[in-house]
């Protein structure tokens, strides 16, 4: 008779570098962002799904879910990201330090993004930013929302591209995690793929997130003194300003330049007395 424990499976389903040494490394660089999450078990099953493609990272945003049994029963061996989980009380802090967003919506919007597939986003971000030298340290987030309503377009608003699973079109909306799932297929197929990648950038590396929404903040702050910005209605000309300076991926010393002149102009509203307490 065999002894039992000479019949345990170990747990070794793959060896975890692929022959890429630096695979979960890189992957540890991306992180999955859910917003407002209203089933537990989709939590642990974006978990499961993140796992089974080598990334760990899993942040809730606003969750409505509570991480119960199901959460953690849907999650399967994913327990080691569910242990990690962080979670935030809005988006913004989550995407603290990340250089690059792509937000996840099955609907087509208004707006002025760079509109791409899911497959065309994970190779832009492996290209541009996992397996490209001149950006080795920066972050990237995949951002997905609720499972009734989606992303708002504020939240959207926030992402550098929109991607788009491409579906049937007359059922296009996925299931929570099983969009999860796909994102972050495409992310490891793309970083095992034999591209041509990484691609040079075309210029220097732009400023993070926070450091844009800080300036962002400073700017709407010092229109307000001003009394250019209608305080009780200052978003529409903060999401276009945010939407240009996206496109035009300003530099950190480019933010600097710009708060300081924003400084600048605060001191002369102030010393003229014409301060607006806002
Ligand atoms: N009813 C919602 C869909 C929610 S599905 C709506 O109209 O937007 C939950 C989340 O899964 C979405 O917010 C999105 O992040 C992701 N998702 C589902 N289907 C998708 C698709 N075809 N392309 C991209 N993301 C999708």
């Amino acid at each position: 008779m065999v002894a039992e424990h000479s019949i345990k499976q170990a747990p070794c389903p793959e060896p975890a570098t692929d022959g890429h040494p630096d695979l979960s490394q890189t992957l540890q660089r991306v992180r999955v962002v859910l917003v407002g999450t209203t089933h537990a078990g989709n939590i642990g099953a974006s978990a499961r799904a993140m796992k089974t493609m080598g990334l760990s990272r899993l942040v809730l945003v606003q969750p409505k879910a509570k991480l119960d049994a199901e959460a953690f029963s849907m999650a399967s061996n994913a327990l080691d990201v569910m242990d990690d989980i962080q979670r935030f009380d809005d988006l913004d802090a989550a995407l603290a330090g990340c250089h690059w967003v792509v937000g996840a919506s099955a609907r087509l919007r208004d707006r002025p993004h760079e509109l791409m597939s899911v497959r065309q986003a994970a190779e832009h971000a492996c290209a541009t930013w996992l397996l490209n030298p001149e950006t080795a340290q920066t972050e990237i987030a995949l951002v997905f929302g609720r499972e009734h309503s989606g992303l708002t377009n504020e939240e959207l608003g926030r992402c550098h591209a929109h991607m788009m699973i491409p579906a049937n079109p007359v059922y296009s909306s996925l299931n929570l995690a099983q969009a999860v799932q796909i994102a972050c297929y495409e992310i490891r197929q793309a970083l095992l793929s034999d591209n041509p990648l990484p691609a040079a950038l075309e210029s220097p590396l732009p400023a993070s997130h926070d450091a844009v929404e800080q300036l962002i903040q400073h700017w709407q702050s010092t229109l307000h003194e001003l009394e250019f910005l209608d305080p009780q209605n200052p978003r529409h000309m903060m999401q276009k300003l945010r939407f240009l300076l996206q496109r035009a991926q300003i530099t950190p010393n480019e933010v600097d330049i710009l708060r300081g002149m924003l400084t600048a102009v605060q001191r002369k509203i102030r010393q003229t007395g014409q301060f607006n307490d806002v």
